[in-house]
């Protein structure tokens, strides 16, 4: 904090001017899934408090409104991936982006959140008054205009990417390429890829997910991949979910379902770090089964351990399948320059296309570009410490929300969502008017925010913040442990410290 005055410029003049502006006790940026949450828990525990998301879009739903490709769906269960409070009730375990977006709609209009949100309002400046204890956001609105909106407490659901644009590398020669070239962030709705030869690079989430849709109904489809990734089928539909319909009621059956989903992917997770040569085995038989023993298992082989990057999900074994049934096919390799008419490779293989598709992944943006200063002075994330992993050293009356990079994000936005009323009962049963993480112990050391090797993590590192090396600066990326730590442990915790004359002190938290 406290770089040098190089955003004066940007620095909404606090106080005198922000008198008229309108004020809220919280103010949520974003609209996706995290902000839907988090507004019921907030109006839950709070019905008197005021409130307004921001919403930069003219859309609900964050990613699962912007993403249009093929097949787009979850990597992760529902039954994990949906709201504690409001059970995930489709058959499917692993649902396609149109149904988690219509459950995120429903949501928020079940409990009339839809009506507290803003469309079309970009926040892009946050300035804190000690003297005030309010934030001043000063935000852009679709319309062209800049207003100012005060909060007491500013809740950032803004998620962890660019939505202006994704991860493109740019290789050599892709202008005199005469076939088509698309991003999955950008899809183009008309694209009729029917009998065309398709070339997918990458090797995530998003390219296992286009390869079986897109094979379909193309020609072929290739994935070409610099280096594998770790592939798990499961079945679509949870059989201990469709085993329960009807023997249980509903809501029991999503908690029994929620946390044997909770367990058994942190049983993997352990397991992958602990034993890791018998996870490859384990997940790489899968393959071995789908795909029978002349397949070339060199392109799912990856050379680092189970979990050091996001493992990758098929619901029923699709891309296998399409691969199996010879419409895909992995291709591990170097993309050396397009051509004309496809893509050459480092080893000297032409590959023919019509359509190159790059799934190179995301853009990590903070804070949804957001720049927050104190008392005039800016603050960079990048040198605060992670407290709880949902609030920032020396920044007062703030949290993020952001998801397990293990799990589903939903579990984590969710019990810091509970964790935010805590703090906020907290404070206002003492009287408290700031709360501000701050780190005093010395003895705890900086340490990279999130683990995982991942490309579009090892690009964005220099600007996250750090975690410490004890709790509660430290990230357990265990739901269950902290479950306990955020539900149970003590708010006064010698870590955040609490100014404001306090009133009277009525409850203990
Ligand atoms: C294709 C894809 C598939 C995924 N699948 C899974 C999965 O299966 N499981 C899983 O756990 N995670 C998955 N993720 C991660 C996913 O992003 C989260 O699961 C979840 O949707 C994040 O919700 P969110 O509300 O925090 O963020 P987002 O969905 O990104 O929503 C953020 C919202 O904030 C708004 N916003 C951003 N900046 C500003 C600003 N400055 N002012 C105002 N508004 C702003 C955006 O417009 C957006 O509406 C996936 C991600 C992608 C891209």
């Amino acid at each position: 904090m406290g770089e040098s005055a190089a955003v004066a410029a940007d620095t909404p003049r606090p106080l005198d001017d922000d008198r008229r502006a309108e004020h809220f006790d919280v103010l949520i940026v974003g609209a996706g899934l995290s902000g839907i949450g988090a507004a019921y828990h907030l109006q839950t525990e709070f019905p008197a408090k005021n409130y307004a998301i921001l919403e930069a879009r003219n859309a609900i739903g964050g990613t699962w409104d912007l993403f249009r490709y093929p097949g787009v769906r979850s990597d992760s269960d529902m039954y994990t991936l949906g709201y504690r409070f409001r059970p995930w009730r489709d058959a499917k375990a692993i649902a396609d982006g149109p149904s988690i977006l219509e459950y995120i709609r429903e949501t928020a209009c079940e409990y009339a959140i839809d009506r507290k949100i803003r469309y079309g309002h970009r926040a892009k400046l946050a300035h804190w008054s000690s003297a005030g204890a309010r934030w001043t956001v000063e935000v852009a609105t679709s319309d062209d205009r800049t207003i100012r909106l005060t909060c007491n407490f500013l809740y950032i659901c803004s998620g962890y990417y660019d939505y202006a644009e994704g991860y493109m590398p740019g290789w050599p020669g892709m202008d005199r390429f005469t076939g088509t070239i698309v991003h999955p962030q950008k899809w183009p709705e008309a694209l009729d890829y029917k009998d065309k030869r398709v070339v997918v690079i990458g090797s995530g989430a998003t390219a296992v997910t286009l390869v079986p849709a897109m094979a379909d109904t193309a020609r072929h489809v290739v994935m070409l991949q610099r280096s594998p990734t770790y592939i798990l089928p499961l079945p679509a539909e949870d059989p201990f979910a469709h085993w329960l319909r009807g023997k249980v009621p509903a809501r029991l059956a999503y908690t029994l379902v929620r946390w044997k989903n909770v367990l058994l992917s942190t049983y993997l997770y352990q397991k992958s770090r602990r034993r890791p040569e018998a996870m490859k085995q384990w997940i790489l038989g899968f393959a071995k089964q789908a795909l029978g023993p002349d397949y070339d298992f060199r392109h799912l082989s990856p050379r680092y351990n189970p979990w050091d990057q996001r493992l990758c999900l098929i619901p029923d074994a699709d891309l296998f399948r399409a691969i199996h049934r010879g419409t895909a096919s992995i291709v591990t390799d170097e993309l050396d320059t397009f051509t004309e008419t496809g893509l050459r490779l480092r080893s000297g293989q032409e590959l023919v296309a019509d359509i190159v598709v790059t799934a190179t992944g995301l853009k990590v943006l903070l804070l949804g570009g957001m720049k927050l200063c104190i008392d005039g002075a800016p603050v960079n994330p990048a040198r605060t410490m992670t407290y709880k992993g949902m609030m920032y050293s020396d920044v007062p009356n703030f949290a993020v929300s952001l998801g397990y990079t293990n799990a589903s994000w939903t579990l984590k936005s969710d019990l810091t969502a509970e964790y935010v009323c805590r703090l906020l009962k907290h404070m206002d049963s003492h009287g408290y008017s700031v709360c501000t993480p701050r780190k005093r112990d010395p003895s705890i050391t900086e340490q990279p925010a999130i683990g995982l090797t991942s490309g579009y993590i090892r690009r964005a590192l220099d600007q996250l913040p750090k975690q410490g090396s004890k709790r509660p600066w430290r990230l357990h990326q265990n739901y269950a442990l902290d479950m306990l730590e955020f539900r149970f442990a003590p708010i006064a915790d010698g870590a955040l410290e609490f100014t404001g004359v306090p009133r009277v002190a009525r409850a203990t938290s």
